[in-house]
């Protein structure tokens, strides 16, 4: 994970938060190209769920709710983790992840390897995050901050139903923050307190849950391939019988193999009707749908995906990192970036920062401008801003040098194949718009086969 994390800080994707202060647990800020990135993930996500389908449609809901809604959903009394605090090294751990936690002694061993370690019982610890409302703190005044997005959704099951005018099956969709008061530190932006959900209940008649939580598990593997991840560094891992959260009937975790070893990504959960359920026992609203035709009234059961931006964009960036030797002998590092997610999509570049080259270089930003996220880069010697465009990922370079000041032609490098070509200015555009919605296969996938 080193060498993704050095270049996320060199080229300015994520910062650790606070880091004039000495930084703060589990927290991290994106920077400029990260935001960038993250934002093409999370059209991609909103693409599949609305404008590949029309049985999905979109909300937002507010981060703090209600407080009973939170006694509802089950998360105040068992949104827990088991901790355990050693007494020697003063470290906190979660007790499912004791193997894989590294003790605070040194020479560093597995927590409670050592004979000097001296390991507490586990104690249940509840990951939400409290707050209150008002300027007096008292009992009822205690609101959470939304440990998913989830339940948001189920709260604005009625109003959807009534007013978007839908039936089951449909789902809906969000995307936000959701805060967790993690024990274990975790590995840079894998596991972070607060993080971005993409979330999406698909409500369907209950004799079809089972269909359709395979439809998606399909759908959300096939959508982490399609932009980009190799096959081989993805599978689907059902949840075994005592891994299953109290309401789910099944669960499989789409995991990829990060450096840190394979991990979750994404969660599709078939969750039965227990939440509409809670939420209408608590709150005395019915939350049901009636069928006018068989004239059945049920609860829908509700099919799951929950994925994180966070983790979503780690694993772009890790399948994508690549330091490759060129012939030369010389060693390059790229970011082999599905196009589509790429942060900047072409960068325009003058040779000689003079001769007119930078007046038609900047001629070629504005004719690309609008079409695609372009950069125009004119500081230091050519091949140093070829590196810094291939470690932030760009498919595409266009150079600009005294020959096209003749003929209006330019010099277009692929970061992937570094091929360079002579293109006319003319129409420049519409070439490079089509190359970047064609179907792209990372090169690291042939050189594994
Ligand atoms: P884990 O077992 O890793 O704690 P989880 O099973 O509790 O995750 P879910 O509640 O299923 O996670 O949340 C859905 C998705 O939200 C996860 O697959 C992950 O991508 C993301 N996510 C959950 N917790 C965090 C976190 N603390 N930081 C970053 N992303 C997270």
């Amino acid at each position: 994970m080193d060498p993704v994390v050095a270049l996320c800080k060199r080229r300015g994707f994520v910062f650790p938060a606070s880091e004039i202060y000495g930084g703060i647990a589990n927290t991290y800020d994106y920077g400029h190209y990260g935001v960038l990135l993250k934002r093409n993930v999370v059209d991609a996500w909103w693409r599949a769920m609305l404008e590949e389908r029309d049985d999905v449609v979109a909300l937002d809901s507010a981060i703090i709710q209600h407080p009973r809604t939170w006694e509802a959903s089950g998360h105040l009394a068992g949104f827990t983790d088991p901790l355990i605090d050693c007494r020697t090294c003063k470290r906190r751990f979660r007790a499912d992840h004791l193997a894989e936690s590294a003790c605070g002694t040194r020479p560093s061993k597995r927590a409670g390897e050592d004979p000097a370690c001296e390991l507490t019982e586990a104690r249940e610890f509840n990951l939400m995050f409290e707050t209150s409302i008002g300027p007096v703190k008292d009992a009822g005044s205690t609101v959470f901050l939304r440990p998913e997005t989830a339940q948001g959704i189920f709260l604005n099951f009625k109003n959807v139903l009534q007013f978007a005018r839908r039936k089951p099956p449909f789902g809906i969709a969000q995307v936000g923050k959701s805060f967790r008061n993690e024990i274990t530190p975790g590995n840079f932006i894998f596991r972070t307190l607060e993080f971005e959900q993409m979330e999406m209940e698909f409500f369907v008649p209950p004799a079809e849950a089972g269909e359709w939580y395979e439809h998606w598990m399909r759908e959300r593997f096939d959508w982490y391939t399609r932009y980009g991840i190799r096959p081989g560094k993805l599978r689907l891992r059902p949840h075994e019988p005592d891994e299953l959260s109290h309401y789910s009937s099944a669960t499989a975790d789409v995991e990829y193999e990060f450096p840190i070893g394979w991990s979750e990504l994404e969660g599709i959960a078939n969750r039965g009707d227990f939440d509409l359920t809670q939420h209408a026992n608590a709150s005395g609203e019915k939350l049901e749908y009636f069928d006018q035709q068989t004239k059945e009234r049920y609860v829908p059961h509700v099919i799951e995906p929950a994925a994180g931006v966070g983790r979503s964009v780690l694993a772009f960036l890790c399948d994508a990192y690549e330091e490759e030797t060129l012939e030369q002998g010389e060693t390059r590092t790229v970011l082999r970036l599905h196009p589509a997610l790429a942060p900047v999509k072409v960068a325009v570049l003058p040779l000689v920062k003079k001769d007119g080259q930078p007046e038609v270089a900047r001629e070629i930003v504005a004719a690309l401008r609008g079409r695609m996220s372009v950069e125009y880069d004119e500081g230091g010697s050519i091949g140093k801003r070829y590196r810094r465009q291939d470690e932030i990922g760009t498919p595409y370079g266009v150079t600009v040098d005294h020959q096209t000041l003749e003929d209006r032609t330019v010099t277009v490098r692929d970061r992937d194949s570094l091929a360079q070509e002579r293109l006319p200015i003319d129409g420049l555009a519409e070439v490079l718009d089509a190359r970047l919605r064609a179907d792209w296969t990372s090169p690291k996938c042939a050189r594994a086969s």
